[in-house]
């Protein structure tokens, strides 16, 4: 594990849970309700992502594939400034894609490959991952066609990690659970995309709301770290303590 690269949140917190960080080489999902920080931790990301292994980064460029358009250059401006980072290399590393439909996600996902065989790339974000999915396969007939595009595009993210070590980060959202938390979620909330997203993803983070203004972050699935939480905040300059 010590040749693994991984990349600090920028909440100490939030790094010892995750053992480190983020890691690279595999997805990463995290869900979550409404403004819990799911965004807010992709920024940050993106900005710490760029920095040298020995500050917590891994020394690559960022791909952001926003299918909500809620991608902000001027949250990665208020981050770098806080690492002393130039505000102008840092968005010049961080290429955004508003993707507007799940085939064009999946298009945007062929074309990364393409961009990392050319520059070195150390993550790449995909916020959200399922919404456009929801949105396009509603009725209930609609659901194994709506599983099968989903998988198909997880694959190709997949392909991705294994062939050029990045990490990629999706971002989920929650519905109603059946159960009403009775089952695996210990939440009346689950993640959108059933078993294919638990199992596509080797890490899964759930956000939730804490105290006062804080956030908490609960390791939820990992291959090697235990069940544990974390309290963070969002801030100007992104997740801190
Ligand atoms: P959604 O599911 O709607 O996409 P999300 O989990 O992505 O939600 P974020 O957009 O990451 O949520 O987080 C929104 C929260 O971040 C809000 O509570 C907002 O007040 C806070 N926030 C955003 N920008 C800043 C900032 N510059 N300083 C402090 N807090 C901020
Ligand atoms: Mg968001």
């Amino acid at each position: 594990r010590s040749q693994m690269v991984q990349i600090r949140t920028g909440s100490a917190a939030l790094d010892r849970v995750l053992g480190g960080g983020i890691e690279t080489g595999s997805i990463t999902e995290v869900y979550g309700e409404f403004r819990t920080g799911k965004t807010q931790l992709c920024h940050s990301l993106a900005v710490i992502c760029q920095l040298p292994v020995d500050m917590g980064g891994a020394e690559g460029k960022c791909l952001w594939i926003d299918t909500e358009g809620t991608f902000r250059p001027e949250r990665l401006l208020a981050i770098a400034s806080r690492f002393n980072m130039t505000g102008e290399d840092v968005l010049e590393n961080v290429a955004v894609a508003r993707s507007y439909n799940s085939e064009h996600m999946y298009q945007l996902a062929m074309t990364a490959g393409a961009m990392m065989s050319e520059s070195r790339y150390a993550l790449v974000i995909v916020d959200c991952a399922t919404a456009q999915f929801r949105t396009e396969y509603t009725g209930r007939g609609e659901l194994a066609a709506r599983q099968m595009a989903l998988a198909k595009f997880l694959r190709l993210l997949h392909n991705l990690c294994n062939e050029f070590g990045v990490a990629i980060v999706i971002t989920n959202q929650v519905v109603a659970s059946v159960d009403g938390g009775a089952g695996m979620y210990a939440d009346p909330k689950k993640p959108v995309g059933g078993n294919i997203i638990a199992h596509m993803s080797t890490t899964r983070l759930y956000m939730k709301k804490g105290k006062a203004e804080s956030r908490v972050c609960k390791v939820q699935q990992s291959p090697s770290l235990p069940e544990a939480e974390a309290t963070f905040s969002i801030t100007q300059q992104g997740i801190e303590d």
